[in-house]
């Protein structure tokens, strides 16, 4: 059963083909500068990489160019049986994957008022592919779902509870598809049902976002109405005081789109370093004395301990702690920071497993009280289980 997972964004088509008979990608790409005058199209086929520049005036031409690209290397003539899409936002209404029907997609395109950047893309790409694919189930997976049913004193901001409910202004929180994943694979290195387990889950990427996961269900989580609330990530800024909004609108007469752009764009560990939004570059820099690349650095690795600290109290204890996506998954540094301050709840770090070990695994010691371990996440995957279930 093949089923192809598709995320697009506003000038790019991420794709992934998988063989769900054995859970295997067989495919993976991307379309980037779709609309420029010459777009980029990198494809993975059968583990062979190729990239070629084409115009790709609209998403329609970017999926077909791949879907050429998809029959003539590893398709042939099998068809595709399910189309699962990346959804960032599923706003009050999804707590769980859907299939897509025509209100499925207006509900999507109404919910960009809670996610401007991602939503309309993801509807733009689902319409996309209903059009190559009209007789193929499509499944709207979205980011926002694992979260769903945190308690409402976790998830209400403090402001007129009428204009709460209006606007449906209230925590969402994302990265759930990845937090689900790794809660589930933590489980499964620790040998316990996940149903049994108080887990924090730390996705630290570009985009950031702590969970507390009980018994395998979010109970709370870092990002909020939209993916800019919580730790500080790559471009964005995390939570701030709301006065400092108003303060830099006034006083760098900075518009609505400005401060948007400025608080999702130039913030961040970019913003306070000034080097740049990629850990790697940070890290360079600040072994190399770049002082603000330190404090950038030192923010990130406090941002994610206070949320441990706090989930801790919110899961009355925990079981373990996990680190995935690009930074959680690949800095020894962080990690270890972290969990060097996290001794009172009895965490214990192997330095060796640590530093040398590779991919899914425990580096916590054996007499840890919490067992810390790293988890790469698979957020594709997930999307086409979603897809056949
Ligand atoms: P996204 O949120 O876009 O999916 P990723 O999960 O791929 O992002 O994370 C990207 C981040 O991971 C970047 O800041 C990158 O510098 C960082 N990263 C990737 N590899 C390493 C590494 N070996 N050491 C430290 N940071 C890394």
């Amino acid at each position: 059963m093949f089923v192809l997972v598709l995320n697009a964004g506003s000038s790019s088509l991420k794709f992934n083909l998988f063989d769900m008979t054995k859970e295997v990608s067989i495919a993976e790409g991307m379309a980037e500068r779709i609309g420029l005058a010459e777009a980029n199209l990198e494809c993975t086929l059968a583990g062979d990489k190729r990239r070629d520049t084409l115009p790709l005036p609209t998403h329609r031409e970017a999926l077909e160019a791949i879907l050429e690209r998809l029959r003539a290397a590893v398709l042939h003539d099998t068809p595709i049986h399910a189309v699962g899409h990346r959804v960032v936002h599923g706003g009050p209404k999804y707590g769980d994957s859907v299939l897509v029907t025509e209100e499925v997609v207006a509900d999507i395109e109404h919910f960009s008022l809670y996610a401007p950047l991602h939503n309309p893309a993801n509807a733009l790409g689902i319409r996309t592919a209903m059009e190559a694919f009209p007789d193929v189930p499509h499944v709207a997976v979205f980011d926002t779902a694992f979260h769903h049913d945190i308690p409402d004193f976790a998830r209400i901001y403090g402001i007129p509870y009428e204009l709460s409910q209006k606007y449906g202004i209230r925590r969402y929180g994302f990265h759930g598809t990845s937090h689900a994943f790794v809660a589930a694979r933590t489980a499964l290195l620790l040998c316990r049902p996940l149903r049994s387990l108080k887990i924090i889950t730390c996705h630290i990427g570009n985009g950031t976002s702590i969970c507390a996961v009980l018994n395998g269900k979010s109970m709370d989580t870092s990002m909020g109405m939209t993916p800019l609330q919580g730790v500080i990530m790559g471009t964005r800024c995390g939570t701030i005081d709301p006065s400092v909004v108003e303060m830099l609108m006034e006083y760098e007469n900075l518009d609505y789109k400005a401060i948007t752009d400025l608080l999702n764009k130039k913030s961040g560990l970019l913003g306070i370093s000034g080097v740049s939004s990629d850990f790697r570059e940070i890290e360079m820099a600040a072994n190399q004395g770049n002082e603000r690349a330190r404090l950038a650095r030192d923010l990130l690795t406090y941002n994610v301990r206070q949320f441990i600290g706090s989930y801790a109290t919110v899961l009355d204890g925990v079981d373990a702690i996990t680190f995935t996506a690009g930074i959680g998954t690949h800095s020894t540094f962080v990690r270890a920071k972290v969990c060097s301050k996290l001794t009172f709840l009895g965490v214990k770090l192997d330095p060796e497993a640590n530093e040398h070990g590779k991919g899914e695994r425990i580096i916590s010691t054996s007499d840890s009280r919490v067992v810390v371990t790293v988890v790469p996440t698979n957020e594709e995957l997930m999307i086409a289980r979603e897809a056949v279930r």
